[in-house]
């Protein structure tokens, strides 16, 4: 089996016990911000720290992205003819942040504002080594409501 690569460590960090976004919590306010940045932009505070973020939360809202992304740079399938389709949401992590990220449920029928998530990995290409290069998703929950 390939290892498994994070397509950007800055906000994405494999452990040993499964991905986790790197976010930032303020010392000052408590307020929490993904991706990871230096200031709050609540209290405006720079006494933060780089947190990991919760990885279970519930779905706040959500689209069906149709058709190959142009921009930052998209690493999938770019050929309209082979693209699949895939659902695209805001993640509510309890007491956190909400976070913006792809879905592996690409059914509208099965995508329910206030459900919950789990976040999971997926593959988007491979790097010259064959490892697989993974993106962060999220997924309809296993574990019940968050
Ligand atoms: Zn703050």
């Amino acid at each position: 089996m390939n290892a498994q690569v994070s397509i950007n460590e800055s906000v994405l960090e494999l452990t040993s016990d499964g991905p986790r976004l790197k976010g930032m919590r303020c010392k000052n306010c408590g307020n929490h911000v993904f991706p990871y940045q230096g200031g709050c932009p609540k209290c405006t505070g720079s006494d933060v720290e780089p947190v990991l973020l919760g990885t279970h939360g519930t779905l706040w809202a959500w689209t069906i992205q149709g058709f190959p992304p142009k921009a930052p740079p998209y690493l999938g399938e770019t050929d309209p003819d082979k693209f699949k389709p895939y659902g695209v949401g805001y993640v509510e992590l309890p007491g956190e942040v909400k976070v913006e990220a792809r879905l592996t449920e690409s059914d509208p029928t099965r995508l329910k504002i206030g459900m919950a998530m789990d976040l999971t990995l997926v593959p988007l290409c491979k790097d010259d080594d064959g490892n697989d290069m993974v993106t962060f998703a999220f997924s309809p929950s296993t574990k019940g409501d968050a």
